[in-house]
């Protein structure tokens, strides 16, 4: 069965016990625009309590936000209570939600006309002319920018976000409100900010966002994002291909080890991008291959557009470890190294077999390390 088909049957058990039931947000949008959506999301008039009655596998997750997973056939679905937002007077969240609300109030909270859509029985729900601009490839809020924007600031981020991913136009009112109102990015989470950036920069239209994002000011409140830099990362020739790639683009252009810090991106992100914008500055040698994780090396040559040669750089070199060095640290104790003079030993060692500057073999390692231990005067 499809995604598709599990949230029909979701409706359907939801509306034979008198409730309505409908796909909506990103779902509808993907399916308007041609393609079928794998993770689907649903808006019930029915309360999340009577959701979990009517489903013997399902997960409190947003409860307060009225969001109950459900799952079928270990097939996640999240199914949400119509709900509307009350007033927002910190342009992030609403002060209280309201369950129990119609399916119009529900999508008139909604932040563009794409994403504002319902899908039940065959038929699109289109209120506020969300198959229109997807036609015109337009991104336009429901109701006045200006308003949504100073609800929640987070939708100056997304509207750039859906620029890139779909490379439409943003509609001129809304670029108005963005650039009045970017500043009020600076009261959001980093975190959320930051996950919409990502989606950017992987975004096949990423270059005409930031250029959009630029033009509008946005740039300057985000954290360390100088106009300098988005013209060098968009004149970087790399692409980003996941996460860790765009803000390795970011990191190698600002020339600055602690750039990335504000973002508050995982260590695992960082340490990656870290990597990758060293890999931009140095190239690939042996060395770099050897201490390089296959999976960050084939990351490199798809941001670079060349073929993956990861696998087969990394299978060509005499050794993958330290554990393969047919020589270690219990050996180097025989001869009579201690502490630190064997690290350094091994490291050495290491490298020249890593550069084939001689054979991984005991006994030629034996004979190196008896020779580097006199040199190093130890015995
Ligand atoms: P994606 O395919 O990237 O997940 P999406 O449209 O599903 O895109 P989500 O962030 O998953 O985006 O949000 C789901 C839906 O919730 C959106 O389509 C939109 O209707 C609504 N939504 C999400 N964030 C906001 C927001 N900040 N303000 C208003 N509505 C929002
Ligand atoms: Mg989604």
């Amino acid at each position: 069965m499809t995604e598709w088909e599990y949230a029909k049957q979701i409706i359907e058990t939801i509306e034979r016990h008198g409730g309505e039931a409908y796909i909506v947000g990103g779902a509808v949008r993907d399916y308007v625009l041609g393609s079928l959506p794998d993770d689907i999301d649903l808006a019930t008039s029915l309360f999340p309590e009577d959701v979990m009655a009517l489903f013997p596998k399902s997960v409190p997750t947003g409860i307060e936000h009225g969001t109950v997973t459900v799952i079928i056939d270990h097939h996640p679905f999240e199914v949400t209570t119509f709900r509307s937002e009350g007033a927002y007077s910190d342009s992030r969240r609403p002060d209280h939600v309201a369950l129990g609300v119609s399916l119009e109030e529900d999508l008139l909270r909604r932040d563009f006309t794409m994403n504002a859509m319902a899908f039940h029985d065959g038929q699109v729900v289109d209120l506020f002319g969300g198959q229109h601009d997807l036609e015109e490839r337009i991104i336009r809020t429901v109701g006045s920018p200006f308003e949504r924007f100073g609800e929640d600031a987070l939708r100056i981020m997304r509207a750039l976000r859906f620029m890139s991913q779909l490379d439409f136009t943003l509609h001129e009112e809304l670029r108005d409100a963005a650039s009045v109102l970017g500043h009020k990015l600076e009261q959001i989470a980093m975190e959320r900010i930051a996950i919409e950036f990502e989606k950017l920069l992987v975004g096949p239209a990423y270059k005409r966002a930031l250029n959009e994002m630029v033009a509008l000011g946005i740039h300057r409140h985000l954290p360390g994002v100088t106009t300098d830099l988005m013209n060098r990362v968009q004149e970087d020739e790399r692409t980003p291909v996941n996460a860790a790639s765009g803000w390795a683009l970011f990191l190698y252009h600002s020339n600055d080890e602690s750039w990335l810090l504000p973002w508050k991106r995982s260590n695992a992100i960082k340490r990656e991008a870290r990597t990758l914008a060293k890999l931009c500055e140095t190239g690939l040698d042996e060395m770099t291959i050897y201490q390089t994780e296959e999976t960050t090396l084939s990351t490199y040559f798809r941001m670079n557009g060349e073929r993956d040669r990861s696998r087969e750089l990394k299978q060509s070199l005499p050794i993958q470890s330290r554990k393969e060095l047919q020589f270690d640290g219990r050996d180097a104790l025989e001869l009579g190294a201690k502490g630190e003079v064997i690290k350094h030993m091994l490291a050495d060692l290491e490298r020249r077999v890593v550069l084939q500057e001689m054979p991984n073999h005991e006994t030629v390692l034996k004979e190196e390390a008896k020779r580097w231990l006199q040199r190093a005067g130890v015995s």
